[in-house]
């Protein structure tokens, strides 16, 4: 079987890409990044999430020699032009505080009415060979956003994103609802042509 590497210890992001890839028969085994303890950690200096997941995808392959897999996502609100986008997970100066950069954008959203509150949930999924072979693939969640936090499931921007077409959260959805529709659902199962490709 070949074996390839995902940078997350996020044990839920392996069990969701290992799910898909398991379900598409490709006779890959899918690792996390934590079975290399020694891999460095990467600096996020790209501008766009594809850069970024691209830029961790290379380090780990490199470092384990290995096919590696990264992703990078985040939040981009219409009339903030994209913003959060890169910086969602420290849109208020505390990288992962999630409640701190969920009420500042509330708070900055506060007078925007329903018909200029689109935004979507985006995610890159990059594949890197040791060789230098790369491929992106990019998912989306399209919604609206809230004036108020609702419900307790999720992470991040769960609670304020309402996706297009239900009338619950996120953070109301169960965690199967979720990955169904999610942008990183979208992009990792958009991997599967690619690993084929690359791996088969
Ligand atoms: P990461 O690239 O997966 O680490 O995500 C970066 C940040 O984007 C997170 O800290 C969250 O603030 C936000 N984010 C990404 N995906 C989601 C999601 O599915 N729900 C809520 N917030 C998300």
């Amino acid at each position: 079987m070949k074996r390839l590497v995902l940078a997350t210890r996020n044990a839920g992001k392996i069990a969701e890409l290992r799910a898909i890839l398991e379900a598409a028969d490709l006779g890959v085994e899918l690792v996390g990044a934590d079975a290399y303890p020694d891999v460095p950690d990467v600096k996020e200096t790209g501008v766009t999430f594809a850069e970024n997941a691209l830029l961790k995808a290379h380090a780990l392959a490199k470092a384990t020699g290995l096919p590696a897999v990264a992703d990078d996502s985040g939040l981009c609100v219409d009339v903030l032009g994209g913003a959060p986008g890169i910086f969602s997970a420290r849109w208020s100066g505390t990288h992962g505080d999630d409640r701190a950069n969920l009420d500042l954008l509330l708070a900055q959203l506060s007078d925007i009415a329903d018909d200029h509150r689109g935004a979507h949930f985006a995610c890159a999924a990059a594949l890197a060979l040791p060789d230098g072979t790369e491929r992106v693939v990019e998912g989306r969640l399209e919604g609206t956003l809230r004036y108020a936090p609702s419900g307790s499931g999720g992470f991040g921007y769960d609670p304020i994103l309402q996706p297009l077409g239900d009338s619950r959260t996120c953070a109301e959805l169960t965690p199967a609802e979720k990955n169904a529709i999610s942008h990183r659902g979208k992009a990792f199962r958009g991997l599967v042509p690619v690993v084929r490709e690359l791996l088969g």
